[in-house]
């Protein structure tokens, strides 16, 4: 059965864990193919994670996908979006104490984005969720 959980990230956000146990996984496994190892429906604050992941890489995922929906991301893909996921994704994995998680996604941030997480950091007006917490001092 795929598990279906609150976000520890952000409430009202539903997480849906599905793998290859569940009748569903064979519609969704093209999806996790095209969108990567999760997606998700903004309008019903729901994410799809691919449950043939690592446990770890499942919560990079749920972090990254809860940070679209936090920035208000919509279907119409915006230059900035996985940049701000990513970075929303490892602010919020290392506050809850997911350390080792955070890290890694800081070292695939350089290989995603071609800059690297500190050099964000240093430009947070070219980043929105960057800028809302450096400059405004909050998400
Ligand atoms: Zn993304």
């Amino acid at each position: 059965m795929a598990k279906i959980f609150e976000s520890e990230f952000r409430k009202g956000v539903m997480v849906a864990v599905v793998d290859s146990g569940d009748y569903q996984y064979q519609q969704l496994a093209p999806l996790f193919t095209d969108y990567g190892y999760g997606f998700v429906a903004p309008d019903q604050k729901l994410i799809f994670i691919d449950g043939e992941l690592p446990n770890d890489v499942q919560k990079i995922v749920e972090a990254h996908e809860v940070g679209h929906i936090v920035m208000g991301h919509g279907s119409t893909k915006g230059v900035n979006d996985e940049v701000e996921a990513d970075s929303w994704a490892i602010l919020y994995l290392r506050k809850a104490g997911y350390s080792k998680e955070a890290d890694r996604l800081t070292i695939e941030f350089k290989k995603r984005h071609g800059f690297s997480y500190n050099h964000a950091k240093n430009k947070p007006n070219k980043i929105k969720v960057l800028s809302k917490i450096f400059i405004n001092g909050a998400v």
